[in-house]
């Protein structure tokens, strides 16, 4: 099968949608999603997404994201999204997002790891399902945009040097080819290729592979965020997070001795090295996290559902510690963009997670990645608007069958690759420390 569109959009979390949302009404969308619409990570964010309350809180604001990041962080797109996120919560708002307020009607704001001040809207502790649900309702009105689930990018085309548009998989295993003048990769993170993640295990770093395979440029691959507190499980899957903002708001770590042995509100990476050497003193494959210091109607009206998971496990968090264990949580780097979200291909943009425009540097500030990936979603939309006339469709030719099964070693390619950017990171840091 052959379809046509102006933009075909991969992936429905926050960064697929809020582009679709920021495109031209008068330009055809297609939007594929190798699950269905509301499997996305961006539905599982917790803790909330940040916004600079003040001018007098950028510095800190700033401040805070950099030292995070090691100062490896892009300043410019730093600067961009701290300053685009009073317009983008106030856009989020009109979509009917219903964040936490204070009794005045303002908004409530809550504090998370190595964050100087509260400065994180949130709607209990499900911020992402409240986002995305309602972006994707007003996507599903619109009705320039039609949205194939289940649908699993295998390639792009490409064409003297330009993005063409994919090559698409359904689940019954038929195979379509999407023209597209311009096309949008919004894969989200790469948790599918570990044993233990918060992601959802279909996030496999496909974008990143197609990549590698094109010469796309990559950058810092190898930076991963381990999340220092999932619930402890011995069964398989998917990893369940205990947001950063429950340490935020008093719980505790400790030992197995019951003796605390970090100072929780440090970065995330910090705090997750800490547990992992506690646990080999220790001899266990967990620590303990006690949310006893919060008070029990601040648990049951700001993390209903960390409550309800944990009940739902064995543990009542108002009386008792839990297990938690570090796990991989966050991609840093990516598909290497610039300030309009551009990959080094002709035609071909990235946003959300699988992009790197370098705001999280070596380490992401919690809470910063729902707002990077809507703040660089809408660029790109507004970039592709404003050069749409600059590019013809391209005419292409495209033997499906060559395709079929040519993703079959995507996840080894990418941990190839991950590996060999960590040998020469820790290479080049030794070196600059000589
Ligand atoms: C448990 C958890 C809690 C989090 N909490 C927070 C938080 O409190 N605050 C915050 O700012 N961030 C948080 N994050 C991070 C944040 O949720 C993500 O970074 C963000 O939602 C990524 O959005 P995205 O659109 O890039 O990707 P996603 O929302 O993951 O969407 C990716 C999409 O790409 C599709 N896809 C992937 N590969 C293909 C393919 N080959 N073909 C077709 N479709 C494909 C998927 O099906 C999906 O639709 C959290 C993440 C997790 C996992």
């Amino acid at each position: 099968m052959k379809l046509t569109t102006d933009v075909v959009i991969v992936g429905t979390g926050v960064g697929g949608l809020y582009c679709a949302l920021n495109l031209p009404k008068d330009k055809d969308i297609i939007m594929i999603t190798k699950a269905a619409v509301d499997e996305s990570d961006s539905f599982l964010a917790q803790g909330g997404i940040c916004m600079l309350k003040n001018d007098e809180d950028y510095d800190s604001y700033f401040e805070d994201t950099m030292r995070a990041g090691h100062y490896e962080n892009r300043k410019e797109s730093v600067d961009i999204m701290i300053r685009s996120s009073q317009e983008t919560i106030a856009d989020l708002i009109s979509y009917g997002v219903d964040f936490k307020r204070n009794e005045d009607g303002s908004l409530a704001f809550t504090k998370e790891g190595a964050h100087s001040t509260p400065r994180i809207c949130f709607h209990e502790d499900e911020t992402g399902k409240e986002i995305t649900s309602h972006l994707l309702k007003a996507v599903q009105e619109l009705p320039n945009v039609k949205i194939i689930e289940h649908c699993r990018m295998t390639d792009i085309i490409e064409k003297d040097g330009r993005c063409a548009g994919i090559v698409a998989q359904h689940e019954n295993g038929s195979m379509t080819e999407i023209d597209a003048r311009f096309t949008v990769l919004a894969t989200g993170g790469v948790g599918g290729l570990f044993e233990n993640s918060t992601n959802y295990p279909h996030l496999t770093a496909d974008a990143l592979a197609i990549a590698i395979k094109h010469g796309i440029e990559l950058e810092n691959i190898d930076y991963i965020q381990i999340h220092p507190t999932t619930l402890f499980s011995r069964k398989p899957g998917r990893r369940f997070l205990i947001s950063e903002s429950v340490r935020g708001e008093g719980a505790v770590l400790f030992n197995s001795h019951m003796e605390r042995f970090v100072d929780e509100l440090q970065p995330r990476d910090v705090v997750a090295a800490a547990i992992s050497e506690q646990m080999k003193k220790d001899g266990r494959p967990y620590v303990w996290l006690s949310m006893k210091p919060i008070p029990k109607e601040v648990i049951l009206s700001h993390f209903p559902n960390i409550y309800r998971r944990c009940r739902e496990e064995g543990y009542d968090v108002t009386r008792e510690c839990i297990p938690v264990v570090p796990a991989q949580h966050y991609f840093m780097g990516g598909i290497k963009v610039d300030r309009y979200s551009k990959t080094s291909m002709e035609n071909l943009y990235a946003t959300g997670e699988t992009a790197c425009n370098g705001v999280h540097g070596r380490n992401r500030l919690a809470s910063n990645s729902l707002l990077e990936s809507l703040v660089f979603a809408k660029r790109a939309a507004k970039r592709i608007a404003e050069t749409f006339d600059d590019y013809d469709m391209i005419e292409t030719d495209t033997d499906l069958a060559a395709y079929r099964g040519c993703d079959k070693d995507y996840g080894k390619t990418v941990l190839n690759e991950m590996e060999r950017m960590r040998k020469y990171h820790e290479q080049h840091n030794t070196e600059n420390k000589r």
